[in-house]
């Protein structure tokens, strides 16, 4: 990976990189940057943390995100091990526990004969990947969560799918971000990315004002795309909006987080369960939907009846980023030296985000990355590449 120029000449000590979007993404990309001694600006068009990193499950579950082997579900067991080898040093540094929940599981329900079926294939391709699944009875799901439907056939249990509080952890890395030196920069829209003779130069913010630096990560989440001066890289972003409907228990409840092939069902610590969710086209839409909210629980009940009693506590939707192949876009502009990408983490941000801030920063430095990118380059949208999309 070849550093721009411009960084090089700046030295890394006195390079200036601005951080586009305070999400989990950003600000994940923020601390290991700022750790490495460069000089960080987040700049944020509302406030950190609001979006999509609010919104989620918080499932750090390669095995229930990935939908098949290859390079993404190495990508997503790859970053369950980041994540758990740099949250000691994230606790410690931001003051913020994110109740990860080690150890916690997953069962995957099936409710039916198909649904077994199309199970037993996903335990295959995951033991083929060296992980650990276990195929198991209804009536043994019922023995690890009791609350499990008398309606389930059969289950895999994946013992080392965890959970965390998205929130709290988004607000980790913020936290440890500007305890290392970033800064940030609330209510300020960026319009536009300037450049002088095809090197980055500065982000025009909604007002007019412009931020000079030597190099830039965009990290605007479902946005990203919105941003005017990048258009060459014809690297496109879609909202997909996910509903989930939370509800009230004692805490501790249960578990393992349950799933099934409709939805699933995620306890946390304080008693809440979240349960969800869709995958919707409704452009920047944040509402949530009778329809929404009727297919949610209607899985949600089909696999823990017991569910039914709970009390209704909230409601919400998030917008996840889509690229046109679904897959995160992690590295340089080909179009435009000192710009980067850090987007595109759909249903997988919270998992990807220490891995991603620790690639972005190995990138930016000037270091191999510690993981084969080359799958998740911007540089495969551009039209001259021949995995480019046909529009
Ligand atoms: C219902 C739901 C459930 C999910 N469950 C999980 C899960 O269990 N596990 C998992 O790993 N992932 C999950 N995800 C996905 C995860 O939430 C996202 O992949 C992740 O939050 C993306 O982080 P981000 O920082 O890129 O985006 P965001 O959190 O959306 O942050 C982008 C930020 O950029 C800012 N911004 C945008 N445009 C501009 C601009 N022009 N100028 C300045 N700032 C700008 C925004 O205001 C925002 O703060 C879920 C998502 C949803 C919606």
């Amino acid at each position: 990976m070849l550093l721009p120029l411009s960084l090089i000449a700046a030295g890394i000590n006195e390079m200036k990189v601005l951080v586009i979007g305070g999400g989990i993404i950003g600000n994940a990309v923020a601390w290991r940057l700022a750790r490495a001694g460069i000089e960080v600006t987040i700049v944020e068009r509302g406030r950190a943390g609001q979006e999509s990193s609010w919104a989620a499950a918080g499932m750090i579950a390669p095995q229930a995100e990935a939908e098949g082997p290859g390079p993404f579900l190495r990508l997503c067991v790859q970053a369950k091990q980041t994540f758990e080898a740099l949250l000691p040093e994230l606790i410690a540094e931001s003051g913020v526990d994110p109740q990860y929940d080690m150890a916690s599981g997953v069962l995957y329900l099936a409710l039916n004969q198909n649904d077994r079926a199309e199970l037993a294939a996903r335990a295959q391709w995951q033991r083929e990947a060296g992980l650990e699944v276990e195929e198991i009875s209804g009536e043994k799901a019922r023995a690890i969560s009791p609350m499990v439907s008398p309606g389930a056939v059969h289950a895999l249990y994946m013992p080392n799918e965890n959970r965390v509080d998205n929130r709290q952890l988004t607000q980790a890395f913020l936290n440890a971000a500007l305890k290392a030196g970033a800064h940030l920069i609330e209510d300020s829209w960026v319009e536009t990315i300037e450049t002088r003779g095809g090197r980055f130069a500065g982000l025009r913010i909604q007002g007019g004002r412009l931020i000079e630096g030597d190099g830039a990560v965009n990290a605007a989440g479902s946005w990203a795309s919105q941003i005017r001066g990048m258009e060459a890289d014809n690297v496109r972003l879609y909202p997909v909006r996910g509903q989930i409907v939370c509800f009230q228990a004692r805490p501790n409840l249960f578990g393992p987080s349950i799933f099934s092939l409709r939805g699933y069902a995620v306890p946390r610590r304080d008693g809440r369960v979240l349960t969800g969710s869709t995958r919707e086209m409704a452009r920047y839409s944040k509402d949530v939907t009778l329809e929404g909210m009727e297919s949610i629980v209607r899985a949600a009940k089909e696999m823990l009846p017991s569910l039914g009693a709970l009390r209704f506590r909230e409601a919400w939707a998030g917008l996840r980023p889509a690229t046109d192949d679904f897959l995160p876009v992690l590295g340089a502009s080909p179009t435009i030296a000192g710009l980067y990408y850090a987007t595109g983490h759909f249903r997988s941000g919270i998992l990807l985000a220490a891995l991603t801030g620790k690639l972005m920063a190995s990138i930016i430095t000037g270091r191999e990355p510690e993981t084969d990118i080359s799958p998740f380059t911007p540089a495969r949208f551009s039209r001259s590449h021949p995995n480019a999309p046909r529009s």
